[in-house]
């Protein structure tokens, strides 16, 4: 439903972005369910955006030190952390800070300043958002989906421990899963085997550098990892990521991963079910490293943009289908049945 708010009056450092293109992530999809517990409402949903500056007050830098203005392109880190708690100061791991908020996720329009979500036509961005000045020459929509699966992928890839050479896994082939693809081949895999069950997302995935495709309605458990061990001389994979957010796709990752290597985990970004794992023969026998990916920090969202810059050619394939504000359900549906790789609202066309 599209609904009508005040243009809020900026206090100072605040920035006011007029939306040029807001990605329909994933977990939006969970939110518009209802299966996501840190939603209030009502709400406005969205938190993959870019935009240009219509207003602003004080002086602000990007993330480069570049001064900004109005009228820049922009892209911005999709949450604000408190900066001083444990996880924030001691851990350095701010995506784990418990007062962070990410915009359309735990923002409510009930109050003022009412628009922080992607999915309208202005966004007020907090003083403490980090921002990401766009270059002139880029169509800002394609950049998008580095907002928060890019930014995402990048987090797991910083925390898996990889290595120039690694045999890569990547399970679940939506925007997470290509740029885990995208990553892996940056990063130097020697091989890139993708797990997938859409026919386009995978022939995607051989774009951005996999080197083996399996569709998991095409070929069975057994199949799958008979190839899996074939290119990679009988030990399996030396790095799995699990970017599909269901259990048994973390389940066949571990299970495909050689003696002393890693299993990454980053597709849950709801609570999705459970997995059972034998403990001997799949964790400790095999010295596995499990490890969780929440969320991302500015670093990551860094990481992704400067990915996507480099294959602008590659990610523009990304973006699938374009709609206009009002024909939001439509969007989000396109993503929950996977007929769209990425798709993205124009609010102002
Ligand atoms: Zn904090
Ligand atoms: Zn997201």
């Amino acid at each position: 439903m599209v609904k009508t708010f005040p243009l809020p009056k900026l206090g100072e450092g605040e920035v006011l972005v007029k939306i040029e293109a807001a990605g329909v992530c994933g977990s939006d999809v969970h939110m518009w369910e209802g299966r996501d517990p840190r939603i209030r409402l009502p709400m406005i949903l969205g938190h993959e955006g870019v935009g240009e500056i219509a207003e602003m007050k004080g002086e602000k830098k990007d993330i480069d030190g570049i001064p900004l203005k109005i009228g820049d392109k922009v892209l911005w880190n999709r949450s604000v952390t408190c900066g001083h708690c444990y996880f924030c100061k001691v851990k350095m791991e701010p995506s784990l800070c418990p007062n962070r908020k990410v915009y359309g996720i735990h923002t409510s329009c009930a109050e003022p300043p009412y628009l922080t979500g992607n999915y309208a036509e202005y966004l007020l961005l907090a003083r403490e958002i980090d921002i990401f000045k766009i270059e002139s020459g880029v169509d800002p929509q394609i950049l998008v989906p580095a907002s928060c699966s890019g930014a995402t992928a990048a987090h797991a890839f910083d925390l898996s421990q990889m290595e120039p050479g690694d045999s890569v896994l990547v399970q679940g082939v939506g925007p997470l899963g290509i740029f885990a693809v995208a990553l892996a081949r940056s990063f130097g895999a020697s091989q890139i085997i993708a797990i997938g069950g859409t026919e386009e997302r995978l022939k995607m995935c051989k774009t951005f550098g996999a080197s083996l495709l399996l569709n998991r309605h095409h070929l069975s458990k057994e199949e799958r990892k008979e190839a899996v061990m074939e290119v990679t001389h009988g030990l399996g994979v030396d790095v799995a990521f699990e970017m599909a957010g269901e259990p048994e796709a973390l389940k066949e990752c571990i299970s495909l991963v050689r003696p002393g290597g890693a299993c990454i985990s980053a597709g849950f970004g709801a609570p999705h079910g459970i997995v059972e794992i034998d403990c001997y023969h799949d964790l400790d026998r095999k010295n596995l490293r499990l490890q969780g990916v929440w969320a991302s920090e500015v670093r990551h969202t860094h990481m992704a943009l400067k990915l996507t810059l480099n294959r602008i050619q590659d990610f523009t394939k990304l973006i699938t289908h374009r709609f206009p504000l009002d024909q939001a359900n439509d969007a989000i549906r396109v993503m929950k049945t996977k007929e769209a790789v990425k798709a993205v609202l124009l609010p102002h066309e």
